[in-house]
């Protein structure tokens, strides 16, 4: 699997976990829906492809305003949780680095 490929995974993961376990959904609702390929669609067109720096970079920096809220609040309560529940995407995962880097250093 390429980077591309997991990085998509991880935020099906995220998005569906967010999505059954903060909103209580039983399927995604329409929202996470529109996130979810929204943020699949940005890894597609992703210009760095296989060199595509850490997620503290992008893909957040290329999302719009709304989206990028969005999808840190899901990562924020995701991101904990899908280490104990997937602790293989976290491995090597800079997701990571967004949720636990201090808030002053973050640019
Ligand atoms: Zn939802």
């Amino acid at each position: 699997m390429n980077k591309i490929e997991r990085e998509k995974r991880v935020v099906e993961c995220m998005i569906k976990l967010y999505c059954k376990k903060k909103e209580h959904n039983k399927n995604l609702c329409k929202e996470c829906r529109e996130i979810m390929e929204y943020a699949l669609k940005r890894l597609d067109h992703c210009k760095f492809g296989e060199d595509k720096p850490t997620c503290r970079v992008c893909p957040i920096h290329c999302y719009k305003p709304e989206m990028k809220e969005k999808i840190k609040t899901i990562m924020r309560f995701s991101g904990p949780r899908l280490i104990i529940y997937h602790p293989i995407f976290t491995i090597n995962h800079s997701i990571r680095e967004l949720l636990f880097t201090p808030k002053g250093r973050r640019k």
